[in-house]
């Protein structure tokens, strides 16, 4: 099985019964610390420094509530 390196594209190979899900390995080709991870039955690689970065930027959005006013005055 070959599973492609998210970082260089370069395809590992690897062997399927012997790298289990959350395995770290390492690309031979550009040396990305990668994590073995699995979507379905499918498995690939993910870069291991992205590791759940529950780092939310909150924006302080101001909102402006226009009044808008609607009068019609209908005089005849
Ligand atoms: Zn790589």
């Amino acid at each position: 099985m070959e599973l492609e390196c998210p970082v260089c594209g370069a395809l590992i190979e690897l062997d399927e019964e012997e790298i289990e899900v959350g395995e770290e390995i390492e690309c031979p080709e550009c040396g990305a610390l990668l994590v073995v991870v699995k979507r379905g039955r499918k498995m690939y690689l993910k870069p291991a420094e992205e590791e759940e970065e529950e780092e939310y930027v909150e924006d302080e959005d101001e909102i402006d509530w226009e009044e808008v006013e609607e009068e019609e005055e209908e005089t005849f």
